[in-house]
């Protein structure tokens, strides 16, 4: 009995050696995400916990996302537009990034807003399907009631009140990801992550469908946009915060 009590107790140590070495891996060394920093004069970060969402001032009282953050009563988010004098209703437009739960979960507290994703990722949104992920796969599709009201193909561009936002597919962390180019800020969600010495990683491995398919796709990404390499101001990443400048991409490998 005591010698399989010991068996037991150096696999749990083993496990949670594995989960905490996962962690920091995937983790460890990132920057943190900068609550009220200011991007380029076009957005505003907001951190949702462990994640930030997006707030952007698009002219006449209203404010458009990206995201929605992890937190289903959107406390930060509600917060960021009691903080601007304002009201739920004045979220016009929420730009999703991807499926992922801790970038939906505010949604419903805007119900005024016109949910845009592509097309891709509807599924995924709307909880009719899972994410295949190492981690990802075992959280089981749940319909939470979110829906997209505006599905979109790749290169498709929104009007929203005074800025431009133009959606580009970058598949691999979920199989419709996507980055959002508004007005020189590139929104990259869960497709890449900033590191402090100013470069820029793929998705996290445990959090991603296809993680060669994410490398790959930003590869596509930063090719596709290099005719256009001066307009780009700053890079978004959802978990890590902002970098300067569009270099980053332009510099992935
Ligand atoms: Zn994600």
């Amino acid at each position: 009995m005591r010698r399989f009590l010991q068996i037991v107790g150096g696999l749990l140590l083993a496990l949670v050696l594995v989960v905490v070495g996962a962690g920091v891996a995937t983790f460890g060394g990132l920057p943190p995400i900068p609550d009220g920093q200011d991007v380029a004069g076009v957005a505003r970060v907001v951190k949702d916990g462990y994640v930030a969402a997006f707030v952007l001032d698009i002219g006449d009282g209203k404010v458009a996302l990206v995201d929605a953050g992890s937190d289903p009563a959107a406390g930060a988010l509600l917060a960021e537009l009691t903080r601007r004098g304002l009201g739920p209703d004045a979220v016009t437009d929420i730009l999703l990034t991807h499926g992922h739960a801790d970038h939906t979960a505010g949604i419903k507290q805007f119900p005024a807003a016109i949910v845009h994703a592509l097309g891709t990722e509807v599924p995924l949104v709307e909880g009719r399907a899972s994410g295949h992920g190492p981690l990802t796969r075992w959280i089981p599709a749940k319909d939470q009631g979110i829906r997209v009201t505006d599905p979109l193909q790749d290169g498709a561009r929104v009007t929203i009140g005074t800025r431009t936002a133009e959606v580009f597919a970058v598949p691999g962390h979920t199989a419709g990801s996507a980055g959002w180019l508004v007005d020189g800020v590139l929104f990259l969600g869960d497709s890449a992550d900033a590191t402090k010495e100013g470069t820029l990683l793929g998705a996290k491995y445990i959090f991603t469908d296809d993680a060669a398919q994410n490398h790959a796709s930003l590869l596509a990404l930063s090719e596709r946009l290099a005719p256009r390499r001066a307009t780009v101001k700053a890079l978004a990443c959802a978990h890590t915060g902002v970098l300067e400048g569009g270099d980053a991409l332009f510099a992935f490998r």
